[in-house]
């Protein structure tokens, strides 16, 4: 099947679809990555989606990336004895350590740290932001506030502390089981939530053993200032605009998506941008002008992947949803306009060999009338160079590495391929020019740019750029080894 999009998409697993009809049918609908939320549902049912996915990608033939998002330190208060609670603007209300049921005046937060870091003047967002408190007294057990904004708060509703850096770990013992259970079922991609600072990506990575990338999603305003660390320390983001536009005025999230779009892609780090893109179709089969519009500026901003919550996890229409996707990306990278904001938008810092060979295989592809660009990795380290550049051509990552090919599903543009062991570079000509006859990118009398290292089979060294032609005829004639 032949897919031309370039931007990838990633759609959540939930009670909508977590059965191999629809699951196959969001594969065949264009899902690039599937997500498993770790806040929901059991390991039975995360090694169950796991499997099916598994059986999706053989049938397909086609390499799937797995995400596994971790739930991270998600604050929640306790419960309620009789019930939700309405609270009313400039009441006082307590938030404290006592586990018994609470009432209209007070409520249990089970999280002795957070006491300890609130200092008068801090705001509590309760349930999505939608109430506010405002500390006016705490100590190491309470904190008294005020109420800002009221409206019903209720049984384990989520606490958001915006304006404190929470000496929080950023991994919960729940995390720390749920990143076990998942790395060894074999995820591609871990998500961490509520990353703070570079170190908790640090700290992950020390329990994650190289068993998968590591994401980590700017959903802290601490997270955005600490961002070009956080960054360097992770192997992709997410704008995750949920917890983000909680934490934050919503204004301020547009701008920042831009940001946080284009540092990622300096670096060649992929980037999701996430939540709410097409909030309508959980319970509509068409979506919004704005939500349409939504995805489509990130589009234009360059992102890798855009992604779906609600709608794929637990909404009415999760095809319909990807479809939607699909179509608006085809539109808009037909669009001239797009190709010229990819383009003034290109800002790859350029330091090494390969750096230099991946611009030069665009900037050739791109001249002449050749069809796709085919670049052999182990590691994916040239594939990713190659999706920072962007290029207008159709670009084939080959790799000996399921894990490599599968991690690349995320990128930019990057059509992944498992191949053989293959030991001579001519050899490795042939495939990629059958790979991309076969995948509908070129025809027998087309040409490709190949990239990769030789000798053949020594990982990090690209340094060797061939045109080549698409006839496998021809490329047995010519002369090279
Ligand atoms: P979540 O993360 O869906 O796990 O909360 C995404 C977001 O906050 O946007
Ligand atoms: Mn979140």
């Amino acid at each position: 099947m032949r897919r031309t999009r370039r931007i990838k998409i990633v759609a959540t697993l939930g009670p909508s679809s977590s059965d191999y009809a629809t699951i196959r049918a969001l594969s065949d609908a264009g899902v690039d990555v599937f997500r498993l939320n770790m806040s929901h549902g059991s390991h039975e049912d995360v090694a169950a989606r796991h499997a099916i996915i598994r059986k999706v990608e053989e049938e397909t033939n086609r390499p799937i990336g797995i995400l596994a998002d971790l739930q991270g330190p998600k604050l929640r208060v306790g419960t309620f004895a009789d019930g939700p609670q309405d609270l009313a603007d400039g009441q006082a209300f307590r938030l404290d350590l006592d586990p018994t049921a609470g009432d209209s005046t007070r409520v249990n937060l089970p999280h002795k740290e957070i006491f300890a870091a609130l200092r008068p003047g801090a705001t509590l967002l309760v349930n999505d932001g939608k109430i506010r408190l405002k500390v006016s007294d705490c100590g190491e057990d309470y904190a008294d506030c005020v109420v800002e904004a009221g409206g019903m708060i209720s049984d384990r509703k989520g606490v958001n502390v915006p304006d404190v850096v929470l000496p929080l770990a950023a991994l919960s013992e729940k995390d720390k089981r749920d990143l076990e259970f998942v790395c060894d079922l074999g995820v591609d991609w871990l998500a961490l939530s509520f990353v703070q600072r570079s170190q908790d990506v640090e700290d992950a990575r020390i329990l994650v053993k190289g068993r998968a990338s590591i994401m980590s999603k700017i959903e802290k305003p601490a997270a955005v200032e600490a961002y070009a660390e956080i960054l360097e320390a992770s192997d992709g983001v997410m704008v995750a605009r949920g917890d983000l536009g909680v934490e934050l005025p919503v204004q301020k999230l547009p701008p920042i998506q831009k940001r946080l779009i284009r540092g990622a892609r300096q670096v060649a780090k992929p980037v999701i941008v996430a939540t709410q893109m097409l909030e309508s179709m959980i319970e509509s089969p068409v979506p919004t002008r704005a939500e349409v519009s939504d995805v489509a500026t990130a589009i234009y901003e360059g992102a890798d992947a855009i992604m779906l919550s609600a709608e794929s996890a637990a909404g009415q229409f999760p095809v319909e949803a990807v479809q939607t996707m699909s179509n608006v990306a085809e539109e808009v990278e037909s669009d001239a306009t797009y190709r010229a904001v990819i383009e003034a938008s290109r800002t790859a810092e350029r330091s090494t060999v390969s750096d230099g060979i991946v611009a030069a295989a665009r900037e050739i592809a791109e001249t002449t009338d050749i069809k796709a660009i085919c670049c052999f990795t182990h590691t994916g380290s040239t594939a990713r160079k190659v999706a920072r550049e962007r290029p207008n051509t159709q670009v084939l990552a080959l790799t000996p590495f399921m894990p490599t090919a599968r991690m690349l599903t995320l990128y930019w543009g990057i059509n992944c391929y498992q191949t053989g062991h293959l030991d001579r570079f001519k050899m490795a000509v042939v495939e990629a020019a059958s790979r991309a006859r076969h995948a509908g990118f070129a025809t027998q009398d087309d040409q490709i740019v190949v990239m990769a290292g030789v000798p053949f089979n020594t990982p990090g060294t690209t340094n060797i750029l061939r045109v080549a032609p698409c006839d496998e005829r021809l490329i047995f004639s010519s002369d090279t080894d």
